[in-house]
């Protein structure tokens, strides 16, 4: 028994009263459930409640929750997450409706190869390592402008930026830190808020929250109720 429908009129409800208090449009602000690591059952009942963005953070993980849905459903939005390797831009740009981690030049040369071979123009948001964390996936903000160049010449369509602060550093800095980025680019699509954050990321601009623990709760409950029923 899980609260999956709740949890999404919990969250869009909570949405379009931030929306409201800032004066933008709840429209603008779109709900991404992150999907990664969730069993069918739980996608299925995302599915039933209305949901149909869906965020994952890795291809193969993508195709093996969405072949099958994708034909029952036909309005399925996917957006890729996670970091992309090159031997990977095929499935990726054959898979989903916007990539939300292009953070580097080797990554864009391969989505462009691919999307004139496959005769698709999937739209991209470059992710930024606004923490300049080591570990952390994403351009440096002193590179992005190079980066966006490049994309402009392989005719990558890049509408916003996405982060991930840092766990220790007030979120909020980072996402007006990222908007400042955007709009300086003129870019208006912003990927930034988790389920910890998105409250702080709507004020701040943000036209895609993506959330997964407070859709379908913990992802290691998820993995261990999958593991022990599977016994
Ligand atoms: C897993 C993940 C999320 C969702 O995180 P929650 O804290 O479970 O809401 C959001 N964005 C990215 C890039 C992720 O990998």
């Amino acid at each position: 028994m899980n609260d999956i429908s709740e949890n999404l009129k919990t969250v869009r409800g909570m949405i379009e009263k931030i929306a409201a208090d800032f004066a933008r449009d709840p429209s603008g602000v779109r709900l991404m459930a992150v999907s990664k690591m969730q069993p069918e059952e739980s996608l299925r009942d995302a599915l039933a409640a209305g949901q149909r963005l869906f965020g994952e953070n890795k291809v193969q993980e993508a195709q093996q929750h969405w072949a099958g849905l994708r034909g029952e459903y036909s309005d399925i939005e996917l957006h890729l997450i996670g970091p992309l390797q090159t031997n990977k831009a095929k499935d990726a740009v054959a898979l989903f409706d916007m990539i939300q981690s292009v953070d580097r030049a080797d990554i864009v040369k391969a989505l462009a190869k691919e999307m004139k071979k496959q005769g698709r123009d999937v739209p991209c948001l470059i992710q930024v390592n606004t923490g300049e964390e080591p570990q952390k996936a994403g351009v440096l903000p002193k590179d992005l402008d190079e980066l966006l160049t490049l994309c402009r010449e392989e005719g990558i369509r890049i509408t916003g930026l996405m982060c991930i602060p840092p766990a220790d550093e007030p979120p909020a800095l980072h996402f007006a830190f990222l908007r400042k980025l955007a709009y300086e680019r003129d870019l208006r699509d912003l990927s930034m808020g988790m389920s910890a954050d998105y409250e702080k990321a709507i004020p701040l601009g943000s036209t895609y929250v993506r959330i997964g623990t407070a859709l379908f709760g913990d992802r290691s409950a998820a993995i261990s109720a999958a593991s022990s029923s599977a016994v």
